[in-house]
């Protein structure tokens, strides 16, 4: 099956208030055209310079989102047009991207991070220190935490990727009880969307399943 092909096929199962990310990371900016032909504007990088590069020569009504663990030393390559960043874990982190920001007169949209898989290698935030970042974050004006993202374990086991995003939801509904601008709940990937959004998902990134596999 070609790219436009995927696209349809995922469209369909998504409701309307559900957004997706197209996931473009290693792809070439004329798989990524393919995609934006089918109507998708929403691109998901993991790396800065490459979301960078393809930023420069690709349409300029296209939103990009970095998915990808981000270092404060690469935020002023992005703090221009970047859309969403994902992946925020550190108040260092909000601090540089306050900052950046406030160089271009932006305020820029991001999501805590939350580590919800058990496994050791995957970045994220406690619960608490979550709360405690979103509280600490309110006083600067360039930087607005928009709410959570989480990548389940990569396991088969779908009770446990069930019971991680379920956890997630909570986690996100109680936290909006205080801050009622939380509005964006960013978890399901290619193999465990569907699961995401029975879950109240309404924000998922999908790379191979419409990509391809990368290599
Ligand atoms: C690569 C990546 C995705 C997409 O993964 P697929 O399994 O290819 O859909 C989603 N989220 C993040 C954070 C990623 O790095």
């Amino acid at each position: 099956m070609n790219i436009q092909d995927r696209i349809k096929e995922i469209l369909i199962t998504i409701p309307k208030n559900v957004d997706l990310v197209a996931v473009s990371k290693t792809k070439s900016s004329e798989e990524i055209i393919c995609a934006y032909n089918e109507g998708l504007r929403v691109f998901g990088e993991n790396k800065v310079q490459e979301m960078t590069e393809k930023q420069k020569i690709l349409p300029p009504d296209i939103e990009w989102h970095m998915v990808g663990h981000l270092q404060r030393n690469k935020v002023k390559y992005i703090a221009s047009y970047v859309s969403l960043i994902h992946s925020v874990d550190s108040m260092k982190l909000i601090i540089e991207i306050n900052k950046q920001a406030l160089k271009f007169n932006r305020i820029i949209p991001c999501l805590l991070q939350i580590k919800i898989a058990e496994e050791e290698t995957k970045y994220g935030l406690s619960e608490t220190e979550a709360y405690y970042l979103i509280e600490n974050s309110i006083k600067f004006n360039n930087i607005k935490i928009i709410g959570l993202m989480g990548m389940a374990s990569f396991t088969k086991d779908e009770l446990k990727i069930n019971n991680e995003f379920k956890k997630l939801k909570f986690f996100f509904d109680k936290l909006k009880l205080k801050f009622h601008h939380l509005k964006i709940l960013s978890m399901g990937m290619s193999s465990d969307y569907k699961l995401a959004m029975k879950n109240g998902s309404n924000m998922i990134r999908i790379g191979s399943q419409i990509f391809g596999p990368r290599n």
